[in-house]
């Protein structure tokens, strides 16, 4: 199969790649075996986006590269792999695999395994996006593009390799990572690609629960996520996946009214693209938010905090019975919630002790950036924000 070798136009900058990537890309074709970038890194820096992390493709198997770094670990059933491993960074080695085999007509195409090893001509092809299926020869400073991956890129176009209903069949969480890649990078999905986004989108129900929940909390976590979550909309995902949610937003289309998530994720976004990081608990605690409304927002009666925690429980029990979110951003996620009452209230002079105890909380940060939301969103409870980011500052300058 040819492939398309192309020198960026502009071409990366230096400072963009890794360069323990490269080390080990060096390694690997030092030792006779061929090894690329691929993937996400390669779409980003064509993007000029900074990549978060760097894959690698080579023809060694995963025994072979295990043998060339001592750094390193297989990893993975379904998909065996090798991480090697420098400091907190870990890079991910695939072999290159072979496509699928062609299914018999009435079988179920679902994938299961996916360890048969190939040529990299056969590894862009069982990528999901052309966009995606690129590779970076380091050597040559050349991308080689087997899937017309930079016309697509250039037409600022999101296609999937070969026809995209049977790609969807294969693995449905495709279809979020469709939405992922549209909303963060601003790009449009295929008129093809789309309409089979909305025919098999109930197919989302049969893909395994972690995957689903980690492609979400990736979806929000790069500054597209008010443009992901319209998309989730629009093509009836959201109405499968989290159907509570997507009751709650069509009520306020259909009032006329803007939804608070809406403007919620806007700010959310804004702040991760002014370069802060959001975590996943205040990412979800956004998504979920209008649901809990009721509980903890500003026109809520006060409960006794029990009272109030229970009715949170009593709501997202079947929303969570859906989605594997760790224990933990659950419990980080309802005291973002609940310390909203208490945020309304500005830091009493009187309570000092109470409310410097407060601040220290590990969720405070989390739940100051949520009333600030909110507070964007609702153009109300402003100056109670201000107050305590004030206090927070006064008391960080005192060393309490
Ligand atoms: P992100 O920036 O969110 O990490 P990414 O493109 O790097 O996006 P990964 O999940 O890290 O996505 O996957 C790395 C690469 O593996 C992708 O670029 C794609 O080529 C391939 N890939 C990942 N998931 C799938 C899938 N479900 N089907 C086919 N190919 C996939
Ligand atoms: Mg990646």
């Amino acid at each position: 199969m040819r492939a398309l070798r192309v020198r960026p136009v502009a071409p990366f900058r230096t400072s963009s790649l890794d360069q323990d990537a490269v080390k080990v890309v060096r390694r690997l074709t030092e030792s006779g075996f061929e090894a690329y970038l691929v993937g996400g890194c390669v779409r980003d820096m064509l993007l000029g986006l900074q990549p978060k992390d760097f894959d690698i493709a080579t023809a060694a198997t995963p025994r072979q590269v295990k043998r060339l770094f001592r750094n390193s670990r297989v990893i993975g059933r379904r998909f065996r792999l090798v991480h090697v491993v420098f400091g907190d960074k870990v890079l991910e080695v695939s072999t290159f695999r072979a496509l699928a085999k062609p299914h018999a007509a009435g079988a179920d195409p679902l994938i299961r395994e996916d360890n048969v090893w190939g040529t990299a001509a056969e590894d862009a092809l069982r990528r999901d996006f052309t966009l995606n299926g690129l590779f970076y020869d380091i050597a040559s400073g050349e991308v080689i593009d087997y899937v017309s991956g930079l016309r697509d890129l250039d037409r600022r176009c999101i296609e999937t390799i070969g026809n995209p209903s049977v790609r969807f069949r294969e693995d449905p969480v495709r279809m979020l990572r469709a939405m992922k890649f549209a909303g963060r990078l601003g790009l449009h999905l295929a008129n093809d690609v789309y309409q089979a986004i909305v025919d098999s989108a109930a197919d989302i129900s049969k893909a395994s629960g972690p995957r689903v929940h980690e492609e979400i909390v990736r979806m929000l976590d790069r500054g597209g996520a008010a443009s992901t979550v319209s998309l989730l909309e629009k093509t009836g995902l959201l109405g499968i996946m989290l159907p509570e949610v997507e009751a709650v937003l069509r009520t306020r289309w259909a009032a006329g009214e803007t939804p608070l998530t809406w403007k919620r994720f806007e700010a959310l976004d804004q702040m991760v693209m002014s370069g802060r990081q959001a975590s996943a608990a205040l990412r979800f605690a956004v998504l979920f938010g209008e649901l809990i409304e009721p509980i903890t927002g500003e026109d809520a009666p006060d409960l006794p905090p029990a009272t109030a925690a229970g009715r949170i429980e009593d709501v997202l029990r079947p929303v969570l019975a859906r989605l594997h979110m760790p224990r933990r951003d659950v419990w980080m996620m309802k005291q973002i919630w609940m310390a909203q009452r208490r945020l309304l209230h500005l830091p009493a002079a009187r309570k000092k002790p109470n409310s410097a105890l407060f601040l220290r909380r590990e969720y405070f940060a989390d739940a100051l950036r949520y009333l600030m939301f909110t507070a964007g969103a609702t153009g109300r409870g402003q100056e109670r924000a201000d107050a305590w980011l004030a206090f927070m500052r006064g008391s960080i300058a005192a060393g309490a």
